[in-house]
């Protein structure tokens, strides 16, 4: 099978090293990749929006499946344009259509969806301009911590988490009135603080059947003891200590399969990965929120767990036999530590050069912010790479990937060193 993935980080780095291992691929593509990804096929300078390319790639290179990476794409409606081209008709693609991917483009689609099937997650009210004064009166009907969500994609920033009520009340005006994060807050969803523990689940399913993946835990402030600002991650370990048996049949009976039930019985057809984000409160789980893909840095400890043949697995969820799969997961722990450019998450500088990348050898390496110019790797963006690393214990994997990480170097580096620390 020749395949395509969508994508250019250490999420994508971590799906074309695995797909790589399968003896049913042909050829790999990735769009647009990165320097990792170069070494399991061959990245095509795409971008993950350009569909019509994309088109055209897939003729070219007679692309069976496409993995769809990121959000963006999926949220601006891949599938649906793949759908409707009469020359794709054969192309599989992972990733659900747009319907299904405003469960992570709106937020209060999402929190609709979740009342409709009773899926537990945070008590809320929807706004808009037109509802300012209600939202007033809502906030005042609340304690503090006041959360307020832009309901659309704002690459992570969406979300103001407030102590103070004057504060909220005029954070919700700005949102709703003066467009602070664009048209992502023309509705704002205003929820019911949950104080917990966060945790990841993936579920990979075809429409009808569904496999949970291995939980996680990822990290996603910048500083040491989740402080500082927020960033794309910073860490991940799975599995996840605190998730035990019972707690993960209370998932599974109570968000899992309400998820895939509520998506049938209204009719969203869903083929791909599902993010839950959820948090324990007490000894319950219930949803923060929905990505309709893999999460990074995620994904970098939960596929290396994995250890059926994934070409395998994907091709079952395009033709509906997950069914018939048998998930084996390795039970070691993974573990990741995201090296990053100095000044990220707000302006760092591109363009260093890597080194020591060849000295490791107990760790795999993920890219994600890498390419090559002139034959010297360089730094490409603000998370760099992903050290992922096995262990008996979270510790042992952690002290595996802290010490790979001390071989490379490039200026500025950063990264946090107390990953796992509330574990
Ligand atoms: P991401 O960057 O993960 O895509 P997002 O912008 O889509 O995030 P959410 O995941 O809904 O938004 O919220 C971001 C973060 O805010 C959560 O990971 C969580 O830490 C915190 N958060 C969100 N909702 C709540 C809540 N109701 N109570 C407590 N914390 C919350």
């Amino acid at each position: 099978m020749n395949l395509l993935i969508i994508g250019s980080g250490g999420r994508e780095h971590a799906l074309a090293w695995k797909l790589s291992q399968s003896e049913k691929l042909s050829n790999l593509y990735i769009a647009p990749g990165n320097a990792g990804t170069s070494a399991h096929g061959k990245n095509l300078n795409i971008h993950v929006s350009d569909f019509e390319n994309l088109k055209s790639a897939v003729l070219e290179h007679n692309i069976n499946m496409v993995i769809v990476g990121p959000e963006v794409p999926l949220v601006e409606g891949i599938h649906d344009y793949f759908a409707t081209q009469e020359s794709l008709k054969d192309v599989s693609i992972i990733g659900p259509k747009k319907l299904a991917a405003t469960l992570e483009g709106s937020k209060d689609f999402a929190k609709e969806f979740m009342m409709r099937h009773n899926i537990p997650t945070a008590k809320y009210q929807s706004f808009d301009a037109n509802s300012v004064d209600d939202g007033m009166k809502f906030l005042e009907t609340m304690e503090s911590p006041y959360v307020l969500k832009a309901d659309g994609l704002a690459a992570g920033k969406g979300v103001l988490i407030l102590e103070d009520l004057e504060e909220a009340k005029n954070e919700l005006k700005s949102m709703l009135l003066e467009s602070k994060f664009g048209i992502a807050s023309s509705t704002v969803v205003v929820e019911e603080f949950l104080d917990g523990i966060e945790l990841s689940c993936f579920v990979l399913t075809d429409g009808e059947n569904y496999k949970v993946l291995p939980f996680a835990k990822d990290y996603k402030r910048i500083g040491e003891g989740d402080t500082g600002l927020n960033t794309g991650g910073m860490g991940a370990i799975s599995p996840v200590p605190f998730v035990d048996s019972s707690f993960k049949k209370k998932i599974e009976e109570t968000i899992v399969k309400p998820t895939i039930e509520g998506l049938k019985k209204d009719n969203i057809p869903y083929q791909g990965f599902i993010f839950i984000g959820l948090i324990k409160v007490g000894a319950q789980p219930k949803v923060i929120e929905y990505n309709v893909r893999m999460g990074d840095p995620e994904t970098e400890v939960v596929i290396p767990r994995i250890k059926n043949d994934l070409v395998e697995i994907l091709n079952a969820v395009s033709n509906k036999t997950l069914n018939e799969i048998e998930l084996e997961i390795d039970s070691r722990t993974a573990a990741t530590v995201i090296a990053v450019s100095g000044g990220y998450p707000e302006s760092y500088e591109k363009g260093k050069q890597m080194t020591g990348l060849d000295q490791v050898s107990e760790s795999l390496i993920f890219h994600a912010g890498t390419k090559i110019q002139d034959g010297i790797l360089i730094t490409n963006g603000g998370r760099v790479i992903a050290m992922t690393s096995y262990g008996q214990e979270h510790s042992e994997a952690l002290q595996k990937s802290y010490k790979s990480l001390e071989k490379i170097s490039f200026e500025a580096m950063n990264y946090r060193k107390d990953i796992g620390f509330d574990l």
